[in-house]
């Protein structure tokens, strides 16, 4: 059983208008509202937060924004800085998902760019790892986790980094359906906390907490966290709908 606070974030990606938007923040904030043992963050796009903001204020559901760009203003057509989503109302922004690094040409050094600049802004970076198939069939799955973690927090001293939260996704388990087995997904959640230890301290990685992310649904959120290192989870699909996303939250509990 997990021993830090878990946190059942949802990342609504490019999906939900304003109003749609909306509509499912009220929906989830009555469903969650006796929730108290369990921290809730959505991530809703840009063009919703605002609104969202709105419907959350006063409840104990934080918002995320889904990305953000490292510099703080300037001539950069369709970015958003931490200022922004800072004033928009969030509290924790996701750093480096793998649609991110597919298809927008994030990398390493981008991550840690983008997670300086969180941190810099006020928000919790929320810093995304996971191999893909073809790397996990290769063997692959700890070293590339292990460039990952130790390019993304380059340069930042363990102080910075006990304010992360850290998503392991595998790439091959997002929105596929296949989710990765509680023993696998164990595995490494704590590589994770150990490469943690071993760059920041024991403390530090021991207050960590490391989501785990892909195809997360109600039917197997419990058996996730019932394993020592999984401390919650990042939720796609699922969370777009918020009976699902809702029982997740309690599910978290039941471990
Ligand atoms: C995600 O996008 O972070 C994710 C885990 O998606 P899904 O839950 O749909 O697999």
């Amino acid at each position: 059983m997990a021993r830090r606070r878990p946190l059942i974030a949802g990342n609504w990606k490019m999906f939900n208008t304003g109003p749609q938007a909306a509509e499912l923040a009220s929906r989830l904030r009555s469903l969650v509202s006796d929730v108290t043992h369990v921290d809730i963050m959505v991530a809703p796009p840009f063009t919703a937060l605002g609104i969202v903001a709105e419907i959350l204020k006063g409840s104990a559901i934080r918002l995320g924004g889904q990305n953000l760009f490292w510099e703080p203003e300037g001539a950069y057509t369709g970015e958003v800085s931490a200022r922004m989503l800072k004033a928009a109302g969030c509290s924790h922004v996701i750093i480096g998902h793998s649609e991110r690094r597919q298809y927008f040409g994030e990398t390493n050094a981008s991550v840690n760019w983008k997670i300086k600049a969180a941190l810099l802004g006020d928000l919790i970076p929320v810093m995304c790892v996971g191999e893909s198939d073809a790397e996990r069939e290769a063997d692959q799955t700890f070293s590339v986790v292990q460039q990952q973690l130790e390019e993304g927090i380059k340069g930042l001293g363990a102080d910075e980094v006990q304010g992360f939260t850290i998503a392991y996704e595998p790439v091959w388990a997002i929105g596929t359906g296949k989710t990765a087995t509680e023993d696998q997904a164990q595995e490494v959640h704590e590589f994770i906390r150990a490469r943690i230890e071993a760059a920041c301290g024991n403390s530090i990685a021991n207050d960590l907490r490391i989501l785990y992310g892909g195809s997360v649904k109600p039917g197997n959120i419990a058996g996730l966290m019932a394993m020592d290192d999984i401390d919650g989870a990042l939720v796609g699909g699922a969370s777009l709908d918020a009976e699902s996303f809702a029982a997740i939250v309690r599910g978290s509990l039941d471990a």
